[in-house]
């Protein structure tokens, strides 16, 4: 398994040796801050929210009962949901790779642990990393619990909702510091979900140029999800780990993250050559070829 340091130095040494940080990179911070600002205005704004400590459920602004309120968001969550299978089924997990706020903060762990060169930096690394924990574990509770309980609630209630509020915080900050993009490869279940949807996707990473490869291995260690990308369209697959079972291909694990496109483009920006591997829609003889010796299991 590549480590996180190893693949941050790929990552900084070859594909930003132009000085500014791979348009992939641009767009993964972009789309996971848009996604985060959507998720934390639903509950500021009332639009949608529980309140389990005053009973005051939301649902477009009007206050409901907490079954009211549930029923009214079960068709939106349903459309959300069919949106989210069209997109992983024809798109493979783009929603991993670019969507996930829990992605991009592991990913944040990883920079700021590469960074981090003396005792003082590696705290401020730690300082901001629980600063988002924080933040996002704050968005959390804001679904669930009404903030004023800390002023108007009994010290049952207030003691209650700190225990949760701290538990969020210290599972958040456990799983990114800990296990970082880990979680993604081994644990997450949606990512299985979303593998099993997309395992014949029309978009992914192609070794469209094959001759122009130095076999220089930066993308094998640039991969998040330990995959071999120039293997992706040859139906290759990896050992069952984590909640993942056995016989799911390299295609259907891939996060579509970009980062061994960015190592490749690094590796070859000089030569002027078309970069080997490449991400986008893939054109029919890739897909065919992408089909797993392995059959993936289907949903
Ligand atoms: S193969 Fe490339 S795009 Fe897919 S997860 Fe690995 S680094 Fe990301
Ligand atoms: S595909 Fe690109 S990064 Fe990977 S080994 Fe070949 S030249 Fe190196």
């Amino acid at each position: 398994m590549p480590l996180g340091k190893v693949r941050e130095k790929v990552l900084q040494g070859l594909g930003k040796a132009r000085g500014t940080p791979h348009r992939y990179t641009r767009w993964r911070w972009a789309v996971a801050i848009v996604v985060t600002l959507i998720i934390a205005a639903l509950p500021a704004t009332n639009m949608l929210r529980f309140d389990m400590w005053g009973g005051h459920h939301h649902y477009l602004g009007e206050n409901h009962g907490l079954i009211e309120t549930a029923k009214r968001f079960a068709f939106p969550f349903l459309f959300v949901n069919l949106a989210i299978i069209l997109a992983s089924r024809f798109l493979g997990r783009y929603l991993c790779g670019f969507g996930c706020p829990y992605g991009a903060v592991a990913r944040l762990a990883e920079w700021l642990k590469f960074h981090a060169k003396t005792r003082r930096e590696r705290w401020i690394g730690v300082a901001w990393l629980l600063g988002i924990c924080t933040l996002l574990s704050a968005i959390t509770f804001s679904f669930w619990i009404d903030w004023r309980v800390f002023r108007d609630g009994s010290s049952l209630a207030i003691a209650l909702s700190g225990s949760f509020l701290l538990a969020l915080v210290t599972s958040f900050y456990f799983f990114v510091q800990k296990l970082g993009p880990g979680f993604c490869r081994n644990y997450c279940p949606s990512g299985v979900y979303f593998a099993l949807l997309g395992h014949d996707s029309f978009n992914g990473v192609e070794f469209a140029h094959e001759e122009h490869c130095t076999e220089c291995g930066a993308c094998d260690k640039a991969c998040p999800m330990d995959l071999k990308p120039r293997e992706m369209s040859g139906g290759e697959y990896r050992e069952g780990d984590g909640f993942y079972p056995d016989g799911m291909s390299n295609f259907a694990l891939c996060i579509r993250c970009g980062d061994c496109v960015t190592a490749c483009e690094g590796t070859t920006a000089r030569s002027g050559l078309p970069t080997p591997l490449r991400m986008g829609f893939l054109p029919e003889k890739a897909r065919e070829s992408a089909a797993p010796d392995h059959p993936t299991p289907q949903p």
